[in-house]
């Protein structure tokens, strides 16, 4: 099967190989730990800091209800800033754990706006924290987390940010751009399987979690028990296989300029459905890492999708109420492949004059041109 969703991305096989090794105790054995702690040092790398970053085990969603769940108490007021699927998501875990979401909507076409942030945050900054996505995969919408967690950092307001779908794709300083809590996932960018959450935390945010006056209500969700655990190495037993992937993922990430290669990559794809006639969901702030492009009148994204799936490959459709009217393409991590595009293309070009689309031109041919 070719892969080229939105995520789950394709695995390397060598990431695969590295998950069938069983090799020792996680708990017993101190080498483990050695280990571990820098597979945790290379996540770090991810975001170009020194900052602690540690492993959950669980689906990325994990690291996004863990980071209210540990950071909020009771009553306080978060300010969820979205324009996008997951950016509202946000509110059900802080309303979830008795907090108060102040929802900041903006337009789900374009990235967040600085400006108006700014008004708004001018006449009302009474937030301890602020959520927000970096990108907004179902829409392929990334924001300027730079300007708009710096500006957040100004009010002294902690930012927890989502870059599950573009740590390991995209550039991030987490120290310059101004996060206190930045969530990853295994499964995008970094082509690792599913199942484990990767954060990284500044000492701002460790502070307010060491000077809550209640207990954060989760044992397996606090951060604390995994970056400082008192008594023995690791809150639980680690899944040793898992990390072992991931391990071996992080160094193919790391071994070669991924920033460059998903923008090249991102660049291409809109370049060709727009000279082929389609248009684009994003309307400005465009992902690197995933395009969402229009579903054509005459289908539905199912029918694109089935149609696709007979042919062995996958993508994306839309999320929620753009289900039927979008699909996307992840150029994420190991999908990133020539072949595989070529192989999408030709598909798809296929699958659109059975289908009776009218589009201007082969995105097969359009795509050989680079
Ligand atoms: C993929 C993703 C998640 C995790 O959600 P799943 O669909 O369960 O994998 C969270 N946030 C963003 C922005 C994502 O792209």
């Amino acid at each position: 099967m070719k892969i080229l969703c939105a995520g789950p991305t394709s695995i390397d096989k060598s990431v695969m190989d590295k998950m069938g090794e069983s090799k020792t105790n996680p708990d017993l054995d101190p080498n483990y730990e050695a280990f571990h702690r820098n597979v945790e040092k290379k996540i770090s790398k991810l975001s170009n800091t020194d900052s602690t970053s540690f492993i959950m085990l669980g689906e990325a969603i994990l690291g996004l209800e863990a980071s209210i769940c540990s950071l909020m108490q009771k009553g306080e007021r978060v300010l969820v800033i979205y324009n996008g699927f997951f950016g509202r998501g946000f509110s059900d875990y802080v309303e979830g754990y008795g907090g108060i979401a102040y929802k900041y909507k903006d337009d789900f076409h374009r990235g967040i706006n600085l400006e108006s942030l700014k008004e708004f945050l001018e006449k009302d900054s009474d937030f301890s924290i602020a959520t927000l996505v970096h990108c907004e995969t179902p829409s392929g919408i990334t924001n300027d987390i730079e300007s708009i967690c710096n500006l957040l950092k100004s009010y002294n307001i902690l930012t927890v940010v989502d870059a599950v779908s573009s740590i390991g794709g995209e550039y991030i300083d987490f120290d310059k751009f101004g996060i206190d809590v930045l969530i990853g996932g295994s499964q995008k960018c970094i082509s690792a399987p599913v199942g484990s959450t990767l954060i990284t935390i500044s000492e701002t945010a460790k502070e307010k979690i060491k000077n809550r006056n209640t207990k954060v209500p989760s044992y397996y969700l606090n951060f604390e028990n995994y970056y400082d655990f008192k008594g023995a190495p690791f809150c639980y037993t680690f899944n040793e296989n898992l990390i072992y992937a991931l391990d071996r993922a992080l160094d193919l990430v790391l071994d070669h300029d991924y920033v460059e290669v998903h923008k090249k990559y991102a660049t291409i794809t809109r370049e060709i459905f727009t000279k082929c006639g389609f248009e684009l969901f994003a309307e400005d702030s465009f992902s690197n890492t995933v395009t969402a492009i229009k579903t054509p009148a005459e289908i539905t994204s199912s029918q694109l999708l089935r149609a696709l799936m007979e042919k062995d490959i996958i993508i994306s459709k839309g999320v929620g109420n753009t289900s039927e009217t979008l699909f996307r393409i992840g150029h994420m991590g190991k999908n990133i492949d020539t072949e595989n595009f070529k192989e999408l293309y030709l598909a798809i070009d296929e699958i659109f004059k059975e289908l009776n689309v009218k589009n201007k031109g082969s995105l097969y041919e359009e795509f050989l041109k680079y």
